[in-house]
């Protein structure tokens, strides 16, 4: 039995190591010198004047949310097809997530809806995700006074029209969880060139000393996760050119005519960075796929997983892709060996699959 070949692999290397133990010799562990330093780097690096680092993707969406006023009884617009933390950040202020349909080619928020939305209701905010690495269309997406969060926790590292990531919109939010883009174990990042914002997320971040509302939780991240975030951060470019090199095997390889009814495979845009390389199936569940290449030790994934509550508005195109969008293994180690692995069981796949 071959090895099996997984959906993520964390990239690092010895300037990691040195970074982390560096820190804990310190003795300094908690939010400090380092948090500040990649503070200054994330703002330098995305043309913001303001970085406010979080413990979380999570964390920086609820005080984004925060910062821009949302309270109790307010709806926001998301994209229907979401990593469930943008519906649990807009829960947490009382207010309600409320889904909105995503384009059938990259599967980002639809701005057309976005804007019947906001002249039939009265969405107080919209979050737009970069999705799998795709810029979603954030200058379409903001209309009248409704302010965008652009969540990057995908999109890391995208300069759409020279403008760098997270500053085309209010707020942009990033994620260091482990398997990001840039890995820190967990942590997270809010970019604005607001002062306001910047300073309600700096404050809001920590209890200590402030009265008790309810909203204030350990939101700081430490010390010891900025200097990994800051060790990945040198190793950005050539991590994003790793994975385009995967990226374009896979495009190279399973552009195969014969199988074009059977799935279809990411357009590539130049704008894109590739986080996840998502293969649309047209015949067979996603579901199937992950446990039929699972057999054949790949792992593959559905990389979304629905939150959505029965009663929600109709979304046809995010009720598709929960179904039938498996994403395979894409990092900047995965070997040309796996990587044909993956190619050859999937090919095998669709081809049995044809015949059934
Ligand atoms: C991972 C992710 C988040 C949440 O980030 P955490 O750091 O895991 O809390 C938010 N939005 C998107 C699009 C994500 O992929």
């Amino acid at each position: 039995m071959p090895k099996l070949v997984p959906h993520n692999r964390l990239t690092f290397g010895e300037a990691e190591c040195d970074a982390v133990m560096r820190t804990v010799r310190s003795g300094q562990w908690a939010q400090g010198p380092r948090v500040q330093e990649l503070e200054a780097a994330l703002a330098r690096m995305s043309g913001v004047r303001h970085a406010v680092c979080v413990a979380s993707g999570l964390a920086a969406l609820r005080l984004a949310l925060g910062a821009l006023g949302i309270r109790s009884g307010d709806s926001v617009l998301v994209p229907a097809y979401s990593c469930v933390a943008l519906a649990n950040s807009v829960l947490a202020w009382g207010a309600a997530p409320v889904p909105v349909d995503v384009d059938g080619t990259h599967w980002n928020i639809e701005p057309a809806l976005c804007r019947s939305h906001a002249e039939r209701g009265r969405p107080r905010a919209t979050i737009a995700i970069n999705n799998f690495g795709v810029p979603a269309a954030v200058e379409e997406i903001v209309s009248g006074d409704v302010p965008v969060i652009e969540d990057c926790a995908h999109g890391f590292g995208i300069k759409k029209g020279g403008r760098g990531l997270g500053s085309r919109a209010q707020v942009g939010v990033l994620s260091f969880y482990a398997t990001k883009l840039i890995g820190g174990g967990e942590g997270g990042a809010v970019l604005t060139n607001s002062d306001p914002i910047a300073h309600f997320v700096r404050s809001a971040r920590d209890y200590t000393d402030q009265p008790a509302d309810g909203h204030r939780m350990n939101d700081k991240m430490n010390d010891l996760e900025a200097s990994l975030v800051l060790a990945q951060l040198e190793r950005l470019p050539e991590m994003i050119a790793a994975r385009e090199a995967v990226a374009s095997r896979y495009l190279e390889r399973l552009a195969d005519p014969r199988f074009q009814r059977l799935y279809r495979i990411p357009p590539n845009t130049k704008e894109r960075v590739w986080y996840r390389f998502a293969v649309e199936m047209l015949t067979t569940s996603a579901e199937k796929v992950v446990l039929g290449l699972e057999g054949l030790g790949i792992h593959a994934a559905t990389p979304v997983t629905d939150w959505r509550p029965s009663d929600s508005p109709a979304a046809p195109v995010a009720d598709r892709a929960y179904r039938m969008v498996v994403s395979l293994p894409l990092y900047p180690t995965l070997t040309e060996d796996e990587q044909d692995a993956v190619v050859v069981a999937f090919l095998r796949l669709c081809e049995e699959n044809a015949h059934a």
